[in-house]
């Protein structure tokens, strides 16, 4: 005869056993989905709530607003703390982690409400102000904040867009079309002739500045080709030995500067009058209205090649 007694479930036991079996469901399905979470691509708005954490981050914190970085008002970089705070008294638009450059990033439509313990800075002013392996770090989170907000729709198949699960990438669930951050390249050249150096003034920039010629490529055009037709299309005059300075990311959008020097070949100076002010040939040391320090415009000004 067996000693086990069978259990008498009463009245005062039963919801307890139930709630106990509920919330034990509840358990498995949360660890369920916060597993699907990190190593899915589902973009519900549940498991980003548990997933993707802003102020959890191990990454260096970078925040930006439009076309500025935001500092600690002394001008040092963000601590993770400062998360906390701009998180506490701005409204967040976006944010994403990138492990291959380690920066975790907040984006801001708008700084109303920016404590005075910080302060919005020109991303293209930090050109200038930081070393080059800092900037990058800028210009990749305005670069990609910016495609990330542009970027929600497959262009495809027309489906809201998953984000990559290990790359900076978006993908369609429903045609599997993976998308990369776009890059636009742009050619910036500077022509030589006598040692002078050829500036211009576009009509739809800053009118008090000369800068190097400068434009987008075209769908099928090598850079060198992209240089003879923007300085011919924009001058009218034809140049030679066509070198390759180097390069520059430039954010505001999405450009990518590749700059050229080149000596002047033949023709007369003749504008495009839509584009161009003004052309002329300037002595590199003399030319005050030059751009700012930091972009590659200034360095092809002012190396001496
Ligand atoms: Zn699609």
């Amino acid at each position: 005869m067996s000693n086990i007694q069978p259990t008498f479930i009463g009245p005062s036991t039963y919801p307890c056993r139930i709630f106990s079996l509920i919330f034990h469901d509840f358990c498995i399905l949360f660890f369920y989905f916060l597993l699907l979470g990190k190593i899915s691509s589902i973009n519900h708005p549940f498991i980003k709530m548990f997933t993707n954490n802003p102020i959890n981050s191990q990454c260096r914190p970078i925040a930006i607003c439009g076309r500025d970085a935001i500092l600690r008002s002394d001008g040092s970089p963000l601590t993770p703390s400062d998360f906390d705070a701009l998180l506490a008294s701005l409204s967040v638009d976006d944010h994403f982690e990138e492990k291959e450059t380690n920066i975790h990033v907040l984006s801001f439509k708008t700084a109303d409400g920016l404590s005075s313990d910080y302060l919005l800075t020109p991303i293209r002013q930090l050109f200038a102000d930081l070393p080059d392996d800092e900037v990058l770090l800028y210009a990749r989170a305005r670069a990609i904040a910016t495609w990330r907000a542009n970027t929600r729709f497959c262009g495809r198949c027309g489906s809201p867009l998953n984000e990559h699960p290990e790359l900076s990438a978006r993908l369609c669930p429903a045609c599997s079309n993976l998308i990369f951050p776009r890059i636009e390249p742009c050619i910036i050249v500077a022509v030589r002739k006598n040692g002078k150096i050829l500036l211009a003034r576009h009509v739809q920039r800053n009118q008090d500045i000369y800068a190097c010629i400068a434009g987008f490529m075209e769908a099928g055009e090598s850079a060198e080709h992209a240089v003879q037709r923007e300085i011919f299309e924009e001058v009218g005059i034809k140049v030679k030995n066509i070198r390759y300075f180097g390069s520059q990311s430039w954010p505001f959008p999405a450009q990518l500067m590749l700059g050229f020097t080149a000596d002047y070949d033949s023709g007369d100076i003749n504008l495009q009058k839509d584009e161009i002010s003004d052309a002329q040939w300037f002595d590199p040391d003399s030319c005050q209205a030059s751009p700012r320090p930091g972009s590659i415009a200034y360095r092809l000004i002012h190396s001496h090649f």
